[in-house]
């Protein structure tokens, strides 16, 4: 599953899951920009363990969320590479709460970053896959996108936003070459679910056939399979990566 030649853009890769994707995509070959927000020492950390292993890397500074600097960074890379091969759709935020107590910019800000980010970036990489009639878009929704949570009625919807994206700009953009699917994780170990108390964490094991919570490797190992040759009749789909606690 060699990614040799492919520049392959990765939100929120500074930490967690996508951390884990860009080190993975890394090691096929690809070369990766490494995007993050906040944390530009973690981005050069992931940088610098990708150029280690022996495959290019970049950091890349922008907010998903802000329309005019994403779209400005996706042209500089286009502009430096002259192609972006594959995109994955990883930055996420979680603002939970009840419905009845959520304030509207909580609401608004996790839309605008899990979903409307993915919609920014996917146009600002299609017209390019479109004319190099190949593509691997993947982007990562949450099993709490397909059965919903009490206190997470934003980050819900905006997962399940993602669904209706990846299958729309799946049909779009088939005719090209290229394809768009979603992973959807269960609970997975990183910086977003650290902070869960002993008892959700125990609740939530409990509810996982395979018994273990996730890790960020077993969501990359997907995307891995996703943008490979081997996933080249495959688009439209989400693979389910959550220990058998929702079988879609
Ligand atoms: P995480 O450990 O909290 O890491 C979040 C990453 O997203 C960081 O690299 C962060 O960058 C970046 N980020 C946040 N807001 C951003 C923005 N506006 N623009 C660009 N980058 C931004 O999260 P994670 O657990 O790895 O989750 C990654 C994705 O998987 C998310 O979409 C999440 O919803 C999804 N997911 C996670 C789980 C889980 O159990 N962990 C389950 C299902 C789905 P900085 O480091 O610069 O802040």
């Amino acid at each position: 599953m060699s990614l040799q030649g492919k520049i392959a853009v990765v939100t929120g890769a500074s930490r967690g899951i996508g951390r884990a994707v860009a080190l993975r995509l890394g090691s096929m070959g690809a070369q990766v920009l490494v995007n993050y927000v906040s944390r530009p020492d973690a981005a050069r950390e992931v940088a610098a363990a990708i150029n280690q292993a022996g495959a290019q890397a970049e950091i890349c500074a922008f907010n998903v969320a802000d329309t005019e600097a994403t779209t400005a960074a996706f042209k500089k890379i286009l502009d430096d590479h002259g192609r972006i091969d594959i995109l994955v759709n990883n930055a996420g935020i979680t603002r939970d709460g009840l419905l009845v107590k959520m304030e509207e910019n909580r609401w608004d800000e996790v839309l605008a970053t899990n979903l409307k980010g993915a919609f920014t970036c996917t146009k600002a990489v299609s017209r390019a896959m479109m004319k190099q009639r190949w593509g691997r878009i993947v982007n990562i929704s949450s099993v709490i996108g397909f059965v919903g949570n009490a206190g997470q009625a934003n980050y819900a919807a905006a997962k399940a936003g993602l669904i209706g994206l990846t299958r729309s700009m799946a049909r779009e953009l088939a005719a090209r070459n290229i394809t768009v699917n979603g992973v959807a994780p269960g609970f997975i170990l990183t910086d977003m679910t650290k902070n869960l108390s002993a008892t959700i964490s125990e609740k939530i094991r409990s509810e996982i056939p395979l018994g273990v919570l996730g890790t960020a490797e077993d969501v990359a190992g997907a995307v891995a399979y996703l943008v490979s040759d081997d996933a080249r009749y495959v688009t439209g789909q989400f693979i389910h990566v959550n220990g058998g606690m929702y079988m879609g």
